[in-house]
């Protein structure tokens, strides 16, 4: 198994070139797809050896996890990204440490995400592509609004769309997915302007089919890192 044989250096570069690969099979630049490697769980000395690999994006689920992290490495300059779900009264941990917030999925949140960020935000709406009960993230139709809701907040600076859809080992089940959430960021563009340039999607199974989608963000864990406890 990879995940055993090889260390994060050599991992990362292999991820790095399946980026590249789909990419390149997808006509797209590679540069126009931003790595972020999930931490969650794992050791800060793992990051630090994928800091010291180039890796600086990093992605944190849990808000005191990420505040500990960005403490125990704020020598490191990471841009963390928060990807897990967030409750209203977590938002002042996250909102000072955080570079990008990509799991946006509702106005609540996002008002105290503008009342507790230091400086402009980059933030995500989170969408719940599925119609899965037990997943974070808003309904498709809600979206329109929610966005609306979060440019009228000064502090915030909306970018994009970020989903999860249901876990299938087999990566082309998640590609209806992709496609919607696509064409739902097109069709919110049209009608709702200004342009929403990032799509967060893709993970250690599915990137590929991510790149091929127009992920412009991907969030990788265990590809990197190994399994999680
Ligand atoms: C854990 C997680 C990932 C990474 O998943 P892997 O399968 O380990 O690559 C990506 N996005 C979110 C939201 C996650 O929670």
């Amino acid at each position: 198994m990879t995940a055993v044989m090889f260390g994060i250096t050599t991992r990362l570069e292999i991820v790095q070139k399946r980026i590249r690969g789909a990419a390149a099979r997808a006509g797209r630049d590679p540069a126009s797809i931003a790595l972020v490697a999930v931490s969650k769980t794992q050791p800060a000395a793992a990051i630090r050896e994928a800091f010291e690999a180039g890796q600086r994006l990093f992605g944190e689920n849990y808000a005191q996890e990420l505040r500990d992290k960005a403490e125990e490495l704020k020598d490191l300059g990471i841009a963390w990204h928060f990807i897990g779900h967030l409750q209203r009264n977590k938002a002042k941990v996250v909102a000072p440490v955080a570079a990008c917030m990509e799991s946006v999925d509702s106005l609540d949140l996002a008002r105290e995400l503008a009342r507790r960020a230091p400086a402009r935000l980059r933030c995500l709406i989170e969408v719940n592509i599925g119609g899965e009960g037990s997943k974070s993230g808003i309904a498709p139709e809600g979206v329109a609004e929610l966005a609306r809701g979060i440019r009228a907040l000064e502090n915030l600076d909306l970018a994009g769309l970020m989903i999860v859809p249901p876990y299938d080992a087999d990566p082309e089940k998640s590609r209806p997915y992709f496609r919607k959430i696509r064409l739902l960021r097109d069709e919110l563009a049209r009608t709702h302007g200004p342009a929403l340039p990032e799509l967060s999607m893709g993970m250690s199974h599915d990137v590929e089919v991510a790149i091929e989608e127009g992920a412009t963000i991907v969030r990788i864990g265990t590809a990197i890192f190994g399994e999680r406890e």
